[in-house]
């Protein structure tokens, strides 16, 4: 919409930032400390967006705090390191941007918004060993536990809290508590205390740290108001126009910019559809994230690019629901975990089950020749040694499973014949993947083989292969998985080393800036490894805030 003159506004502001995410909360911080004054809007009731229902980790090479540990590691390395597994879909002025852009925002985030940041020890690089420069620990980094009562009773109660737990122990402490296996007496005490005294931790602990910065520097904040459009007034983006939950429209003005940093498109069927490029797309995050960034700036000629990223497997207890809409959690710890495989209708194996990329990309393939999909529907399949010995989802070890989550048998024929899977296909492939434990090797996929998912899904208490268990005490169960989206979008909108938004012709569209999810994939390409996705949030949002301000980085030109 074109303003005609400036009687149309009804509070002015030089920066306005829409959605309050890593990208959003960052940028909000970054422009108050260059001299902008900062309005957030933010369409859900509550602050942190799917930021707050992460894992909160970040993915930093050349990170100030590997010196003090010891560990030797440089921005250029983690720019090979990413190169290679962008599989050619990056824009590589883009993730060298990231790779030298990210340690200098992690600190600023660190010295200037009493960001209390540490390494996560020992945690692999996704890629580790084989791909080079890629390494064993130092590039994993979340919060230190954070308090949520200093940020005053109103934000503590309005700061989401991820419904699906990881919310209250650091990385290091799941671990050494056993990590996805078990959580023993020490951990789940530790975590009780924590939630009663709202200690959060990971992505909860992320973005309320985060929010602490904003309230600090006396950031205007409206909750439950949307932002429906961008207004333009003489070809520059000169604000946006909110709707509030009441229903009452207005125009806002971004003298400086306006930084759109409103997520993916999750909740938003249609969208998945033509973007992710499937049908059934489920959801983990905030149900506020409907793909809004997009159409906002698509409508002023903004530029979308589309790369390949996987869904994650995920299931649902029948009946579990937050704030109104289904949950969905993601099943990743649970498939990597033994004595459990994940099987198409066929009965076959079609991915290394104790990594999520592996089983999401493989999963979305079509067979052209039949025109169904290869590997859809999919179901995990186990044993009663599964259930008895680990925990699922918020079931715990040895606990009864929910009416309607799993489909029970006393024999792998019969659970077919219920299933749908293929009796005799399911015999033989648990009879295959059974003599794969008994080596400790699985010849198919190399379950268990990556150091990434023996760390994230093992069970570090048995010996040999720590993601491998045989399947054959009855009786068996098989959960129907799902596709989710966990935010990471394959469409966003193409900014440039600024985070600014850019129209067909790769121009940037003045005063318009993008952060996180909305922003394409176009740093990382094809490639991802946890963590990626909250630091190109951060990183955006502080570039955005730096260029709006008048003083953009010059680290890209100064490096290169
Ligand atoms: C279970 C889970 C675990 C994850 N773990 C990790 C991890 O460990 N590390 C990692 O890097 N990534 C992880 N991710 C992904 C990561 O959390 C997200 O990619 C990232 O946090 C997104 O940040 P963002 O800034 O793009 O915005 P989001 O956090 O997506 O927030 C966008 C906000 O914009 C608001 N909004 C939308 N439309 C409007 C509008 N019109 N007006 C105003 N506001 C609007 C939304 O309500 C929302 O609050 C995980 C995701 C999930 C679901």
């Amino acid at each position: 919409m074109r303003m005609k003159d400036s009687q149309d506004w009804r509070d002015e502001f030089d920066f306005v930032v829409i959605g309050s995410g890593i990208g959003g909360l960052s940028g909000a911080i970054a422009a108050t400390d260059w001299g902008l004054k900062v309005l957030i809007v933010e369409k859900s009731p509550s602050v942190g967006g799917v930021t707050a229902f992460s894992a909160g980790q970040l993915w930093v090479g050349g990170n100030f705090l590997q010196e003090s540990s010891g560990i030797h590691d440089t921005t250029a390395k983690a720019y090979h390191y990413m190169d290679r597994i962008a599989l050619g879909y990056n824009v590589r002025q883009l993730t060298k941007n990231y790779c030298i852009n990210a340690p200098i925002a992690l600190k600023y985030f660190a010295d200037h918004a009493s960001m209390r940041w540490k390494l996560i020890d020992d945690w692999p690089d996704y890629y580790f060993p084989e791909v080079p420069h890629s390494v064993p620990s130092g590039r994993y980094i979340e919060v230190e536990p954070f308090s949520a009562h200093t940020l005053g009773s109103f934000w503590r109660s309005n700061c989401q809290v991820g419904p699906t737990g990881g919310g209250r122990l650091t990385h290091d402490e799941a671990r050494r508590g056993g990590g996805a296996a078990r959580q023993d007496k020490e951990a789940q005490q530790l975590s009780a205390a924590r939630t009663a005294s709202d200690v959060r931790t990971q992505g909860s602990g992320l973005s309320a740290a985060l929010l602490h910065g904003v309230l600090e520097r006396h950031v205007a904040i409206r909750t439950a108001t949307a932002a429906e459009q961008l207004l333009v007034q003489d070809r520059v983006i000169a604000g946006i126009r909110v709707r509030d939950a009441g229903g009452n429209v207005s125009n806002v003005r971004a003298r400086r910019g306006v930084l759109i940093a409103a997520g993916g498109y999750d909740w938003n069927g249609l969208a998945n559809l033509s973007y992710a490029g499937l049908p059934n797309v489920k959801a983990a995050g905030p149900s506020s994230v409907t793909g809004d960034g997009i159409a906002l700036a698509g409508a002023v000629g903004a530029q979308l690019a589309r790369i390949p990223s996987p869904l994650v497997p995920g299931f649902r207890i029948v009946g579990e629901s937050y704030r109104g809409q289904p949950l969905w959690r993601l099943a990743a710890g649970l498939l990597g975990l033994p004595h459990s495989i994940v099987v198409n209708r066929q009965g076959r194996r079609f991915a290394d089950e104790s990594f999520y990329r592996s089983l999401g990309f493989a999963a979305a393939i079509i067979d052209g020749g039949s025109q169904t999909f290869t590997n859809l529907p999919f179901w995990a399949v186990m044993d009663a040694q599964r259930l008895a010995r680990y925990p699922l989802g918020p079931i715990a070890a040895g606990g009864v499973l929910p009416e309607g989550l799993a489909m029970e048998a006393n024999s792998l024929s019969e659970l077919g014949r219920q299933t749908g899977i293929d009796p005799v296909g399911l015999e033989l492939e648990v009879a295959r993947y059974n003599a794969f434990v008994a080596t400790g090797s699985d010849d198919d996929f190399g379950r268990g083989a990556r150091p990434w998912s023996r760390v994230s899904y093992g069970d570090h208490q048995r010996g040999g292969n720590p993601n491998l268990g045989t399947i054959t005490e009855p009786p068996y169960f098989a959960i129907p998985m799902e596709l989710v989206s966990i935010g990471i979008s394959s469409v966003g909108v193409a900014a440039d080393e600024h985070s600014r938004a850019l129209d067909y012709r790769d121009r940037p569209i003045e005063n318009l800036y993008v952060a996180g999810n909305t922003m394409a994939l176009r740093d990382l390409g094809a490639g991802y490894n946890s963590g990626q996705a909250n630091t190109r949030g951060m990183t955006g949002g502080y570039l955005a805030a730096r260029h709006a301000a008048g003083d953009p980085s010059r680290a890209l030109h100064d490096v290169s």
